[in-house]
C-alpha cells in the first residue's frame, strides 16, 4: 500500500487522526475527525512513531498502520487469547502483559504481543484466583484483574520503585527513618506468663527489645521512632500505627511481638510479611522478612519458623517495607527463659539491625547471615561522619 503522507485527505486520514487523538498525541487545538493529514498529524505521526520504536517518516505506512491499529484497544474491549498463527497485538495486551508483571507473572517483556508466554501467565493467574486456566483473557478474568489491581496497583509498582531506590541509595543507614513498633501496651498487655511472684508480659519484653534496637540503629546514624512509650494509658491500633509510620515518611517499618501458646512445647521465631493468598506480596517487604528471619535464627538458634506473608492492616497499609516478628513463645519455658535474659535481648537486637543493613547493599555486595559485626559497622559509620 502506498503511505497515507501530508497533504492527503479522506476517511483513512480521519481513522488516523481519531487514534492519536486518543493517544492525547494530536494536540488540543486539532479536531479529531477531520480528514486532512495537517501538520498537526505529522508531528502526531512522528510522536507515535518514535514512541513505538518505528523509524520516524511522518508518513503511516503498512507498519505504522499496524501499530497505529492496535494502539486503538483499550484493555477490556476484546477477548485477549493467543491465536496462531497471527498473534493478537494491542495496546491492550501490553496493559495486560504490565498488569500481570506488576503482580509478578513472568510474560517476559511487555512487547503488546499476546503470544505463549503471555498466555501461561494469564493460565497461572487464572488457575490462582479459582477461575478455568485456559489462558484467554475474557470478561471473568477481566472482573478478576480489576478486583485484584484495585489492591495491586499503587502497591506493586511503589514496592518495585522502593526496591530500586534501595538498591541506587547505596550501603548507608545514615538518615533513614526506621518506625521501631513494640507491639500492644498500654490496657493491653499482650501475651501474660507468670512466674512464681514475677509476671512477664509480651508489652513490656517487646518494649525493652525496641529501646534496645532503637539505640543501635540510632548508634548506625538512623533515625528512629517508637510508635508508642513504655506506659501510655490506650493501646494503639495496628491502623494508626500504621498511620503513623506513613506520615513520619519512614524507610523500614518493624513491628516487634512475642508468641503464645495454650501447648508450652510450641516454640520459635517467625516473620511476616505484606502478601495474599494469590500469591501478590510485598517484593521489598519479602526479604526484609526473610533477612530479619535469618539472622534472628542464624545468631540465636530459635527455632526456625519460617516467613509467611499476611494481609494484616498494619502490613497493608503501611507504604514501606514492613514486617511483624513473633520473636519466640512467651508460654514456652524454653523461650521464656532467653528472652527474659537482657543480654540475649542484645543479641537480637543485633540481628535486627544486621538485617536492616543487609536491605541496603546492593544484592551482589551481600553478605552472608549472620557475619555482620554490627560495632564494626558502626566504627565505619562515625569514621564516614567524619569526613562529611
Ligand atoms: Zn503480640
Amino acid at each position: 500500500m502506498r503511505p497515507i503522507r501530508p497533504g492527503d485527505r479522506g476517511p483513512a486520514v480521519t481513522e488516523i487522526r481519531t487514534v492519536l487523538s486518543a493517544l492525547d498525541l494530536l494536540g488540543p487545538a486539532a479536531a479529531p475527525d477531520a480528514d486532512d493529514f495537517d501538520a498537526h498529524t505529522e508531528r502526531a505521526v512522528r510522536a507515535f512513531q518514535q514512541s513505538r520504536g518505528l523509524s520516524v517518516d511522518g508518513r503511516v505506512g503498512a507498519e505504522t498502520w499496524r501499530a497505529l491499529d492496535a494502539a486503538r484497544w483499550r484493555l477490556g474491549a476484546r477477548t485477549l487469547y493467543h491465536a496462531v498463527p497471527e498473534p493478537l497485538t494491542g495496546e491492550d495486551v501490553r496493559s495486560l502483559q504490565e498488569r500481570l508483571l506488576e503482580m509478578g507473572y513472568d510474560v517476559g517483556r511487555a512487547d503488546a504481543i499476546y503470544g505463549v508466554r503471555t498466555s501461561r501467565a494469564v493460565a497461572q493467574f487464572q488457575r490462582e484466583v479459582g477461575l478455568t486456566p485456559d489462558g484467554t483473557c475474557g470478561p471473568h478474568t477481566m472482573n478478576a484483574l480489576r478486583r485484584l489491581g484495585r489492591k495491586v496497583v499503587g502497591g506493586r509498582p511503589q514496592w518495585l520503585r522502593e526496591s530500586d531506590a534501595i538498591r541506587q541509595s547505596g550501603p548507608t543507614l545514615v538518615g533513614r527513618t526506621v518506625v521501631v513498633d513494640p507491639g500492644h501496651g498500654g490496657t493491653d498487655p499482650g501475651v501474660v506468663v507468670p512466674d512464681g511472684p514475677l509476671r512477664w508480659t509480651e508489652a513490656d519484653l517487646v518494649y525493652d527489645l525496641a529501646s534496645r534496637l532503637e539505640g543501635r540503629l540510632a548508634a548506625s546514624g538512623v533515625r528512629v521512632q517508637l510508635t508508642r512509650g513504655p506506659a501510655q494509658r490506650a493501646c494503639l491500633p495496628d491502623v494508626e500505627r500504621a498511620h503513623l509510620a506513613n506520615s513520619l515518611g519512614a524507610d523500614v517499618f518493624i513491628s516487634l511481638h512475642c508468641d503464645g501458646h495454650a501447648n508450652p512445647a510450641a516454640e520459635g521465631v517467625a516473620t511476616y510479611h505484606y502478601g495474599t493468598d494469590n500469591g501478590v506480596t510485598s517484593a521489598t517487604g519479602e526479604r526484609l522478612a526473610g533477612l530479619v528471619q535469618r539472622e534472628i535464627v542464624a545468631r540465636t538458634g530459635l527455632r526456625d519458623c519460617r516467613t509467611h506473608a499476611k494481609a494484616w492492616d498494619l502490613l497493608r497499609l503501611t507504604r514501606m517495607p514492613a514486617v511483624r516478628v513473633e520473636i519466640g513463645y512467651l508460654t514456652s519455658p524454653d523461650d521464656r527463659a532467653r528472652l527474659v535474659d537482657p543480654r540475649f535481648r542484645d543479641t537480637l537486637a543485633e540481628a535486627v539491625v544486621a538485617a536492616v543493613q543487609r536491605m541496603y547493599f546492593p544484592i551482589e555486595r551481600d553478605v552472608p547471615t549472620g557475619s555482620i559485626d554490627v560495632s564494626e559497622l558502626r566504627a565505619v559509620v562515625a569514621a564516614g561522619t567524619v569526613v562529611d
